[in-house]
């Protein structure tokens, strides 16, 4: 590295500061970090890779960068309703600029701070940007949410609203001319999603089946489909759009981004019909955000209707190749 050496980059960026989280009994510094899991618990682990100038703007905000990147990150937890405990973090860099780093960590550490979740070692690298964050959550035994659990009659719900994350890139692209407030809401959806982790975690108790939604709904419920081995149908009329996104766009563009967009990190879960009381009172006692969207149905399917009649989406999602 140029002007910093890497041993004085860790110490200075990202050694120094502490998130007290269970277990850490040696953090950065040595050739492994020793953990302890909580007693009789399973350990969810996840990486995601983001790499500058593909998932997210080359010149974007250091701050912001880290911050999407734990977020997405924990993300995965969520949609498996673990708890976050320590993270790793894979950094590439074509520089090692001081302005650049101190950015990275601050957004680094906030959001770490926001899940309680300890950073415990990492790897640094010289090359074109990319950063890549291993979560390792904790999970009850047999608790956690899996793409294969969903069941004929289960309803599908989601958390929060969609089409904001594919809204929120068309405007970063400057595909779409926005006013002050919304561009500042669409930022801030695209670089700080919320993170819908401890509702998430709530939901465990009355769901089986869950995913996050990062490469769009109808791509990412073809996932719990294609895994459980059924069908589903959502109804375009039920689908949580945002006001600022009713605003921005026509009703078919928004409808689109809803079904096809990407980057939303809204949870998608199934419900069986019997727990459907239980999760009414989770959703009172935890004012949970969460619409129900459709039903899992027989087949192999997944379909979005409006007025009785199939939506056609040209583009199914996000695809990373
Ligand atoms: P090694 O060569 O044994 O892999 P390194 O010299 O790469 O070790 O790293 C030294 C220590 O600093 C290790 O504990 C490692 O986990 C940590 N580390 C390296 N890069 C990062 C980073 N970007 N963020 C957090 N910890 C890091
Ligand atoms: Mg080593």
């Amino acid at each position: 590295m140029a002007s910093i050496s890497e041993f004085d980059l860790i110490e200075e960026y990202f050694a120094g500061q502490i998130v007290a989280s269970y277990g850490v009994n040696l953090g950065i510094g040595d050739d492994c970090a020793l953990l302890t899991v909580p007693q009789s618990k399973q350990l969810a682990v996840s990486i995601d890779t983001m790499i500058g100038g593909v998932h997210f703007p080359k010149n974007a905000d250091p701050e912001l960068i880290a911050e999407r990147a734990v977020r997405v990150a924990v993300s995965d937890l969520a949609a498996m309703g673990a708890d976050p405990l320590w993270m790793t973090l894979s950094l590439t860099l074509p520089a090692a600029e001081s302005h650049w780093l101190a950015g990275f960590s601050r957004g680094l550490f906030k959001a770490a701070e926001e899940f309680n979740l300890s950073l415990v070692g990492g790897d640094t690298t010289r090359g074109p940007l990319a950063v890549a964050i291993q979560v390792h959550g904790s999970v009850d035994p047999g608790q956690a949410m899996l793409r294969s659990q969903a069941r004929v009659g289960d309803i599908i719900f989601v958390t929060g609203s969609l089409g904001d994350g594919a809204a929120a890139l068309a405007v970063i692209k400057k595909e779409l001319d926005v006013g002050k407030s919304a561009f500042s809401y669409f930022m801030s959806q695209y670089y700080t999603p919320r993170i819908w982790i401890r509702e998430a975690h709530a939901l465990s108790e009355v769901s089986r089946c869950a995913i996050d939604i990062s490469d769009g709904l109808l791509a990412d419920l073809g996932h719990i489909c294609k895994a459980s081995g059924v069908g589903a149908v959502v109804e375009a009329e039920r689908l949580p759009i945002s006001e600022p996104l009713r605003k921005l766009a026509e009703p078919d563009a928004a409808l689109a981004w809803a079904l096809t967009g990407g980057d939303d990190y809204q949870i998608c879960f199934t419900v069986a019909p019997q727990q459907l009381q239980a999760l009414e009172e989770l959703r009172e006692r935890h004012r949970l955000d969460i619409t129900a969207i459709g039903e899992i149905v027989r087949g192999n399917e997944c379909v979005c209707l409006s007025n009785g009649r199939i939506v056609e989406c040209d583009n199914l999602g996000y695809k990373h190749f």
